[in-house]
């Protein structure tokens, strides 16, 4: 029972819900590629939900036209470089970006859109699929040898060099801007705009109306609210999404009761053990590691080695970690299609292995968001030939009827 309005400890989060602060009407007609960013749908994956009693609810971020979350980050990175008068669309203008590929085809999109160039550097292990779609979209690539990052070949040390080179190089006027995700505030900030808030409203509308509040459209920080979710759970590539959703859920919207910030892991990632021991170094790091792109995984676009600003900033409020192995990544991929229809990229196949392993620590009834980054379609030739591997092994296994050592 609730005994004031002040008590902000209840379950009706339907005014948070239709607040406001948080609801932006969504037009009839999208203005452009850009005005269709954001205000992804909140799925519930029934297969997990029900393997868990908890309930899983994934945000489908490869719903936005370039494909992944970075779509939020490339628009507000452009916008606030034209704030600055950093970019003037339509005058040759050259973004400039390392990534390990969602970023530059949010990029290479939106600077079709909005009257810019771009030109992206990524490492050459990185799929195929990927350097092929931002070459479609019109963007210069260039594929670069695996290095470390104090190496100034590595992808992203080249990209600024290349935004630094661009007056002397094109000498017409224009400019070239490096939009720089792993130290930008920028990053982060799309996603404690628009991220965080969609999906508290979302969970929020979802969780329904128990008792009736006011106010809750002004909490603020000093207030401790109980969550609506019990767990959010995210990899974290540059951190971008897992620092800007942690600091709108904790920090804007006061949420400090029984939610719990999770970083999901890949193999040969270091932040789990920097977030659980403090020590930014890899559980799998050994002779050879420093050679690999950014983790020692097949797992495309999360883990990280190295600290960076955007982590930095986030840092603090991630209070845990799930690390998981390729072979978990690809058993989960192969269980999201044949269980829910969802053809999974590889980091998404992480962050739902380590949803369902939150969610088996919790109550059941709890939940737990996740993040859907981008489709199978990006990893087709190098994490889904892997799990067609995994696949084949199973069934000539079924067939032969032997049971292999470790099945066990
Ligand atoms: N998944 C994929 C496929 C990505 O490309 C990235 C970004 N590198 C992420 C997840 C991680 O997002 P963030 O950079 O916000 O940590």
């Amino acid at each position: 029972p609730v005994s004031s309005d002040e008590d902000l400890d209840g379950d009706d989060w339907s005014l948070l819900a239709n607040s406001s602060e948080l609801h932006r009407a969504t037009p009839p007609v999208a203005d452009g590629i850009a005005g269709c960013i954001g205000d992804t749908p909140l799925i519930r994956i029934r297969s997990l939900s029900e393997a868990t009693g908890c309930d899983i609810l994934a945000k489908a971020e490869f719903l936005n036209p370039g494909g992944s979350p970075k779509d939020r980050v490339a628009l507000n990175v452009i916008r606030t470089a034209e704030a600055k008068g950093l970019l003037v669309p339509h005058r040759g203008d050259t973004i400039y970006e390392g990534t390990s590929g969602s970023t530059g085809i949010s990029i290479a999109t939106l600077a079709r859109a909005l009257g810019y160039r771009a030109h992206i550097c990524m490492s050459d292990d990185q799929s195929l699929e990927k350097s092929q779609l931002l070459s479609e979209m019109g963007a210069v690539v260039e594929r670069v040898p695996v290095a470390p990052i104090v190496d100034p070949s590595h992808f992203v040390n080249l990209a600024k060099r290349r935004a630094l080179e661009h007056e002397r190089v094109h000498n017409d006027g224009s400019k070239g801007f490096f939009s720089d995700q792993f130290e930008t505030p920028a990053n982060a900030e799309a996603h404690r705009r628009s991220t965080g808030p969609e999906i508290l409203r979302q969970v929020a509308a979802f969780s329904g109306t128990r008792h009736a509040h006011h106010h809750l459209q002004h909490q603020h920080q000093h207030q401790t609210l109980q969550s609506p979710l019990a767990a959010f759970v995210c990899g974290a590539g540059t951190a971008g999404t897992l620092t800007g959703v942690a600091r709108y859920l904790k920090e804007d919207a006061g949420l400090r009761k029984g939610i719990r910030i999770i970083a999901a892991d890949p193999q040969g990632s270091g932040l789990a053990n920097l977030v659980r021991n403090g020590v930014l170094y890899a559980a799998t790091e050994k002779e050879g590691t420093r050679r690999r792109s950014q983790v020692d995984s097949i797992v495309e676009g999360i883990g990280m080695n190295r600290m960076t600003a955007t982590l930095d900033a986030g840092l603090h409020l991630i209070d845990d970690a799930v690390s998981v192995t390729d072979t978990q990544a690809c058993l989960m991929a192969r269980w999201l299609v044949e269980h829910d229809g969802i053809f999974a990229g590889s980091s998404t196949a992480v962050n739902c292995t380590a949803a369902v392993a939150i969610a088996l620590t919790l109550p059941p009834g709890s939940r737990v968001v996740t993040v859907l980054c981008d489709t199978g379609l990006r990893h087709l030739s190098k994490f889904y030939k892997k799990v067609g591997e995994l696949s084949a092994k199973d069934e000539a296994n079924d067939t032969t009827g032997t049971v292999q050592p470790d099945q066990h």
